[in-house]
């Protein structure tokens, strides 16, 4: 599937905000919004001094931020939109529920890969597995009570390594459970609205789709 290839800090940048899409650098001082957060293309105008948009452009630049995070493209973004619309309860809390089960970012939230994009290659490569048998589809949705655990290979893995240390400090959400030692994770519950710790309105996604 076609994916942003580019510079993944001009995409914060574009949104004025920290993304998370670079693994540890996110949180060093060496992040692009910690030391030059202005718009790019735009002859370096400061995020302070852009113009406050609303309505429609407002929520556009909601949906991209949300689309961004979790490394999903319009099409795919849309079908998610349509199941959280056709459940029941409250659409918008919804859509993040079902971005937030994909597989990859599951595997994100363990501590596994600094970066969802790290997540997804574990995943695409097969180091991935869900209650004990292998998947190697990024979006695949877990349930409450599956098992995601790394395949013992990977085990000494610098990069897996150094993600499951930076990740340490920072813990797993509570929807989540994880044994270190065994490379694995419990999904204890389905997540829900404040699992989701950014700063995100889906509600001016659902405004969007729903014209
Ligand atoms: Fe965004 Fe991370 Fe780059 Fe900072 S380091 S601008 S949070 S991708």
């Amino acid at each position: 599937m076609a994916r942003y290839k580019g510079p993944v800090c001009r995409l914060c940048r574009r949104e004025g905000m920290k993304l998370f899409l670079k693994g540890n650098r996110c949180f060093s001082e060496k992040c692009a919004i910690e030391k030059r957060n202005i718009v790019p293309g735009e002859h370096g105008r400061d995020m302070r001094g852009r113009p406050r948009i609303m309505g429609y452009g407002q929520q556009l630049r909601e949906k991209q931020k949300v689309k961004r995070v979790y490394g999903v493209l319009e099409r795919q973004f849309r079908s998610y939109f349509a199941k959280a619309a056709k459940k029941r309860g409250v659409t918008g809390e919804l859509l993040l529920q079902f971005l937030e089960r994909r597989l990859d970012s599951v595997v994100y939230r363990l501590g596994f890969a600094a970066s969802r994009t790290q997540a997804r290659q574990l995943v695409r490569h097969g180091h991935v597995r869900v209650n004990g048998r292998r998947v190697n589809i990024p979006s695949f949705l877990v349930k409450a009570g599956d098992e995601v655990s790394l395949q013992q290979k990977i085990w000494k893995n610098l990069l897996v390594r150094a993600a499951m240390d930076a990740a340490a400090g920072r813990g797993v959400p509570a929807w989540l459970s994880l044994e270190k030692n065994q490379f694995k994770g419990q999904v204890l519950e389905l997540p829900t609205r404040e699992h989701v710790s950014l700063p995100i309105e889906e509600s001016l996604v659902v405004e969007l789709y729903s014209k």
